[in-house]
């Protein structure tokens, strides 16, 4: 039901009516807004006025949706594949540059879609050539994904949630909570956009969930977006150039598992026992770490993928002999791999960068019980690439802005 406050001024009652309008449109059948779009003089007045952003994202419908909806306009079905080549591997980034369509068509999907409707608030590139783009949602919300180039790979990390309700105690993205689950639209932006940056000549060449949130938390949008980056009429990824990070949840991972796709799962361990993973990790009260590596051996199992384990470095915290002893006495007999993360310096959080001899110890150590390791490359030095710092900081400055406003 909606009300049309009797005090609004005739030029704001003008605007009320059309937001009204198209809210209704826009939530209860876009194929209305299809039918006015046709009514050409009742079209001109109302959709020069939509607010783009509570149009939907073309991408959240799956290919099947596509087809349909053409075919509900009366469209021969192969626009459906013309359109999905735009979308991904010709990076269109408005309908008008999707000029394989007609031109009716391509003013048709502009009246009831939207392509990449979020505003990039911050684009920040490092000496490496890393790129960290912060996107404000319809909604005020911020997330930030990230691009990294080393040698050929060209690799995006992206996010699944605003904020996170995982509350890791080393972690920017935990500090300000869960705000809500992207949807399968916001999270395939990030894809795109970051795909966006890059020279026509090259391509993404893998991806890892590991952004803000924990990803198996929202497995329900995020699965549709993993369809979409692996199909063909997609961005034609191997689900093995794909990796899905966790805290572990466990009932979650053998859904991910289920899926019959390949893709690569990380487990953020972080701590090689369960007092000290609590503290570090809190969801590990309710969990245990022995749940917690039963379901990444099921995942094993099933997918035959070798799961890599992930342990942010905290100097003093994490990273003594004793800790990669325990960590090498739990993994020697699974077929594993140890991601060790140096600490990104953060200034709101007390934790200190691991040293150089200790991280080298902590590897040999690691090796001694014929478990592979890798020491992560910080990349992105230079900008803030910890994750959700960029985000936090924004928040930050908003808050002061907000608080130095006018006082009544
Ligand atoms: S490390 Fe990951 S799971 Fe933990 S709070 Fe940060 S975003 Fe969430």
């Amino acid at each position: 039901m909606f009300f049309l406050p009797a005090a609004l001024p005739k030029s704001l009652t003008a605007k009320y009516l059309v937001i009204l309008v198209t809210t209704f449109a826009v939530q209860e059948s876009h194929a209305l807004l299809a039918r006015l779009f046709r009514l050409k003089s009742l079209s001109s007045l109302l959709l020069s006025q939509i607010d783009c952003a509570m149009l939907p994202r073309i991408y959240e419908k799956s290919p099947a949706e596509l087809v349909q909806w053409c075919q509900e306009q009366g469209l021969p079905t192969y626009r459906a594949g013309q359109i999905q080549q735009q979308i991904f591997p010709n990076r269109a980034t408005q309908f008008g540059e999707m000029t394989n369509l007609p031109a009716k068509l391509r003013e048709l999907l502009a009246a009831t879609f939207t392509l990449l409707p979020s505003e990039v608030v911050a684009h920040q590139i490092a000496k490496d050539r890393t790129e960290k783009l912060l996107l404000q949602l319809h909604d005020g919300s911020l997330v930030e994904c990230v691009l990294m180039r080393e040698d050929d790979r060209r690799t995006i990390c992206i996010s699944t949630q605003v904020g996170c309700g995982m509350g890791c105690v080393f972690c920017a993205s935990g500090l300000l909570g869960l705000k809500r689950n992207l949807t399968t639209g916001e999270i395939l932006e990030q894809v795109l956009r970051l795909d966006r940056l890059l020279p026509a000549d090259e391509k993404l060449t893998n991806v890892v969930v590991m952004g803000m949130g924990e990803p198996l938390a929202n497995l329900k949008n995020l699965l549709p977006a993993l369809d979409r980056l692996t199909a063909d009429d997609g961005l034609g990824l191997g689900a093995r150039r794909i990796t899905v990070s966790t805290v572990g949840l466990p009932e979650k991972i053998r859904e991910l598992a289920q899926t019959g796709h390949q893709f690569n799962l990380a487990v953020s361990l972080h701590a090689p026992e369960a007092e000290l993973r609590t503290k570090l990790v809190p969801v590990n009260k309710n969990i245990g770490i022995e749940a917690v590596l039963e379901a990444a051996d099921d995942y094993f199992a099933i997918t035959g993928r070798r799961v890599s384990y992930e342990y942010v470095l905290l100097g003093g915290i994490n990273d003594l002999p004793e800790h990669a002893r325990q960590l090498g006495h739990l993994l020697k007999s699974r077929i594993a791999h140890v991601n060790l993360i140096p600490m990104n310096g953060v200034k709101e959080l007390p934790f200190a960068e691991p040293s150089a001899p200790q991280t080298g110890e902590f590897v040999a150590i690691l090796e001694s019980f014929g478990v592979p390791v890798t020491v992560r490359k910080r990349k992105g030095a230079d900008i803030d690439a910890a994750c959700g710092q960029l985000r936090m900081k924004r928040e930050q400055q908003n808050l002061v802005v907000l608080k130095a406003g006018p006082q009544p």
